[in-house]
């Protein structure tokens, strides 16, 4: 089977000086609108719900949610419905992510803070299974036990495409390094990390989504030190890291997931912790819808930013 995604390696002075090579799989090309992660996420989700005649598809996320966005496309093209639990109000829907979840037929139902931490508690979800029967309910993120096998096949590309020492990818509710730890089944370090603040309870979530045959397995990490503000957040100071790099490089990232991945790259590498001839495999998660939603709140200036193509048409 082809590859979804090409492999590049990127040249940069500092890796240079510290004689380390970094390779990128460009997951954020698959696909315009799905890119990335979520898309192998939903794979998994869309052929259980395919295989059980369910018709109709249920899950979480934020206002500016890239689960969202690649989720309503996803339904749409398996000629799936959906709806989408969304935390916050009614006149968010208007969004660039909620406007494109709607245009893919996504229904939206807002939600208080307060309902939306419900999002795993079981009886939260029968009373969802109540109002919405006949729907398959799919966790915040896609992040379940049949998201794993989609995003294994990451791990049976590269084998073909390449060889590395290390792959490193952003973390956030887990599925995705779960899905890669699980096929890679011990062969390459896995360094994940956390975009978020006090991720420490990540590596049971993902301890508890893998089989149990790969529990014991000792090659991967998330490290929970490298957020850089928290979920969301980033300073000046780092998301002009985060633009430099990807001119430099000519690669576009965003400042939540794979910008944090590349800002923790390059202080690892500073602090030493790569040693010389090592090759470090980035897996480009996709994500850069969101890079539209932060233009819009003003969060960041388009023109100061590489923007994909599908933004820059806009
Ligand atoms: C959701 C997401 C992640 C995190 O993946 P998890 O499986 O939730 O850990 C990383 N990068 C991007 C761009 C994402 O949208």
């Amino acid at each position: 089977m082809l590859p979804l995604s090409n492999i590049q390696t990127i040249m940069h002075p500092l890796f240079e000086k510290y004689q380390i090579t970094v390779k990128i799989k460009r997951d954020d090309l698959i696909h315009p609108i799905i890119s990335g992660n979520k898309w192998r996420k939903l794979q998994g989700n869309i052929a259980y719900a395919k295989e059980k005649g369910i018709r109709n598809l249920l899950t979480f996320g934020g206002s500016y949610s890239n689960h969202i966005h690649a989720f309503s496309y996803a339904c749409m093209h398996h000629g799936l419905s959906s709806v989408g639990i969304i935390r916050g109000e009614a006149s968010y829907s208007k969004n660039f992510t909620l406007s494109c979840a709607q245009r893919c037929g996504m229904t939206l139902k807002f939600v208080d803070r307060k309902t939306y931490r419900k999002r795993d508690d079981l009886e939260y979800l029968a009373q969802l299974n109540n109002e919405y029967p006949d729907h398959l309910l799919v966790p915040e993120g896609g992040s379940n036990n049949l998201a794993l096998s989609g995003v294994g096949n990451v791990i049976s590309e590269l084998k073909h495409q390449t060889r590395f020492n290390t792959l490193m990818l952003p973390v956030g509710s887990g599925g995705t390094i779960a899905g890669l730890i699980n096929a890679d089944n011990g062969q390459h370090n896995i360094l994940g990390i956390a975009v978020l603040k006090q991720g420490e309870y990540l590596q049971k979530k993902v301890e508890d989504l893998l089989p149990e045959n790969r529990v014991g397995l000792s090659n991967w990490r998330i490290m929970t030190e490298y957020h850089y503000g928290g979920y969301a957040r980033f300073s000046k100071f780092d998301s002009e890291r985060i633009r430099n790099f990807s001119f430099e490089v000519g690669i576009p990232f965003e400042p939540v997931y794979s910008g944090k991945m590349v800002l923790a790259l390059l202080d690892l590498i500073e602090a030493n912790y790569f040693p010389k001839g090592h090759t470090v495999m980035l897996l480009h998660t996709g994500g850069l819808q969101g890079l539209a939603g932060l233009i819009e709140q003003d969060r960041i200036t388009a023109s100061e930013w590489l923007l994909p193509p599908e933004l820059q048409a806009r």
